[in-house]
């Protein structure tokens, strides 16, 4: 049963910051996340701050210097089907097209979907965990076959948003409003990994809100793409997922950007990967390489194992999706 709280809905952003910030406030956009933890009792709730009347956090348009601007409010179902995602930014469109069912990805929200809880079975259940507070990771020697396999530590949940990996591809910016005014981080330095502090997700601190995403202008030759495997083919989580952002000159790779969902507390960027593609042709043997240089350094726990050949099958079938 969902506990009392207080329901408030501001029509402006600075009215939400101020009420953002008073203690047991929460953020309220879709709701598809918050209203299952509030009814879980995986987090409480004196207030719920509704975002639904910020005009400002909605639309998704093009910006002056020819990148996009996507208003934290846009749905999933928004961002999947919009042109201007859909001709250069081709991952996240994928991205948002994998996530969930078309019920939530009509409510859900892409400010939502960068800041939703983990779905880890020991965080959203009666266990007073490491995230919650208490002294220990469940997962670590426990039924752990979805957790993560890179990055784990002190907490092994995998970070559940496949938008995240199709806009750290693409280098995308968060836009944030807060007490102390506003400020941008890239999207890669918007998620907090275990290592830094294994009780939040994000670097948002009390009272600030993530505004908007802005991408930027599209490289020359632009290409990505984004992979999910998962159990179910109807909507489930990913299980291991990658986007590859690539921009091509003469036929060999100039840039890439590889991301992996689904297998670490945040969007996992492979550098080693990235440095297998550049200055390469788009080979199968380049593609192959890339595969294995992404699942190197994998630490699975008793019962993931398989998310190591999932890694490699999944970046080897995504690189040669471009070529
Ligand atoms: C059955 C099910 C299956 C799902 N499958 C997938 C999947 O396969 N892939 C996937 O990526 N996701 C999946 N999801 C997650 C779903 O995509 C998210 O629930 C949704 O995107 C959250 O958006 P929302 O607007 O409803 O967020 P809300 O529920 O309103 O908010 C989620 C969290 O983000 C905070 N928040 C929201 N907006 C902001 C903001 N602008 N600034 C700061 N904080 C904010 C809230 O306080 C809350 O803690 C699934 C969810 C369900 C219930």
């Amino acid at each position: 049963m969902l506990p009392n709280f207080t329901y408030v809905r501001p029509s402006s952003l600075d009215e939400a910051v101020r009420l953002a910030g008073a203690p047991g406030a929460r953020l309220h956009a879709g709701g598809t996340d918050l209203l299952g933890c509030l009814r879980d009792g995986v987090l409480a709730a004196d207030t719920v701050v509704s975002l639904q009347g910020v005009q400002e956090l909605r639309g998704i348009a093009a910006t002056a210097d020819g990148g996009v601007r996507i208003g934290a409010l846009a749905t999933l179902t928004e961002v999947a089907a919009s042109p201007l995602i859909r001709d250069a930014y081709r991952a996240l469109a994928e991205g948002a097209a994998a996530a969930a069912s078309p019920q939530l990805r009509n409510q859900g929200t892409l400010g939502g979907n960068l800041c939703q809880r983990p779905r880890c079975w020991y965080f959203r259940g009666d266990f007073h965990c490491a995230r919650k507070g208490g002294d220990t990771c469940f997962a670590a020697a426990g039924e752990n076959q979805y957790h993560c396999i890179f990055g784990g530590e002190t907490c092994f949940i995998v970070h559940p948003s496949d938008t995240a990996p199709a806009l750290v591809a693409l280098a995308a910016q968060a836009r944030i409003a807060g007490p102390s005014g506003r400020r941008a981080v890239p999207l890669e330095s918007f998620f907090v990994p275990p290592a830094k502090d294994f009780t939040r997700e994000t670097v948002l601190e009390p009272g600030e809100i993530l505004t908007e995403v802005v991408l930027p202008p599209p490289a020359a030759a632009p290409r990505s793409v984004y992979r999910k495997v998962r159990a179910r083919g109807a909507w489930d989580f990913a299980l291991a997922g990658v986007a590859v952002a690539l921009s091509l000159r003469n036929g060999t790779v100039a840039a890439a950007r590889v991301v992996l969902a689904g297998v670490a507390p945040v969007p996992w960027r492979s550098v080693a990967a990235e440095r297998a593609l550049v200055g390469q042709k788009l080979t199968v043997a380049t593609a192959a390489r890339a595969a294995t240089a992404a699942a190197a350094g994998a630490a699975p726990l008793s019962e993931n194992g398989y998310k190591v050949a999932l890694v490699r099958g999944i970046v080897e079938e995504a690189v040669l999706s471009l070529a």
